[in-house]
């Protein structure tokens, strides 16, 4: 099953990935995941890609496309993938497009969440991620026993520095501006599928799921 994840941040591409990484067992690629690892250990691309990050602003598409080649290469793809966070540009969707052709491995489907800018901002500005082992919490909606601590493992938790309301904000602008045209590009190749992202996890999920089991592969 080869999948894209599409939707603005915030509409839930993250956690939702998590769930069919360990229902169907096939890798996430997260391009975001990889640019924060690489900024964490401060390798040249790292560097780099930082400036942007910081911004709210997106890396330049060689960059992630070389990212993702690399990645689509790997052992693990051959069983299928999904994509979280990747294209956001229409050149990135062209050049996935020739990179899968080359591997002979085309899309299954896209799946794109709708979610209002209202309740992305609300979500972004909540979320909090544990230092130690990655889970994911929110202020609000998915608080933590104790202040500040995972509930898995007393790690400490902290707020993404792009999670910052006006770099959320300027995050939303460039995604309306850059990345909301893959919705018709996907349209146009037929293979896209629009979900309500506004409504709770499991029900999303539940949706997920029964638009998975339509896609061959
Ligand atoms: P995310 O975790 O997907 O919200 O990504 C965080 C940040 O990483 C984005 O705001 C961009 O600066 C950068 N980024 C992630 N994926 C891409 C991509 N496909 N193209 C360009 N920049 C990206």
């Amino acid at each position: 099953m080869r999948i894209i994840l599409l939707g603005p941040p915030g509409c839930g591409k993250g956690t939702q990935a998590k769930k069919i990484v360990a229902q169907y067992g096939i890798p996430q690629i997260s391009t975001g995941d990889i640019l924060r690892s690489a900024v964490k250990e401060a390798s040249p691309m790292g560097i780099q890609a930082k400036k942007y990050m910081d911004g709210g602003l997106l890396v330049p598409d060689n960059v992630v496309v070389g990212i993702v080649e690399e990645r689509l290469q790997m052992e693990d793809c051959r069983q299928g993938f999904i994509l979280d966070g990747f294209p956001r540009t229409l050149p990135q969707a062209e050049s996935l497009e020739k990179v899968l052709g080359g591997l002979s491995m085309p899309l299954d489907c896209v799946v794109s969440l709708e979610v209002d800018n209202a309740a992305l901002i609300e979500r972004l500005s909540g979320r909090r991620t544990c230092r130690e082992c990655g889970r994911g919490f929110h202020t609000r909606f998915d608080p933590p026993r104790i202040g500040g601590k995972c509930d898995s493992c007393g790690g400490s938790l902290f707020q993404r520095d792009d999670d910052q309301e006006a770099t959320i904000r300027e995050r939303l602008t460039v995604y309306a501006r850059q990345t909301a045209p893959l919705i018709d590009y996907y349209r146009k190749e037929g293979i896209l599928v629009s979900l309500n992202g506004m409504e709770e996890i499991q029900k999303v999920w539940g949706n997920i799921q029964k638009v998975l089991e339509g896609c061959s592969g």
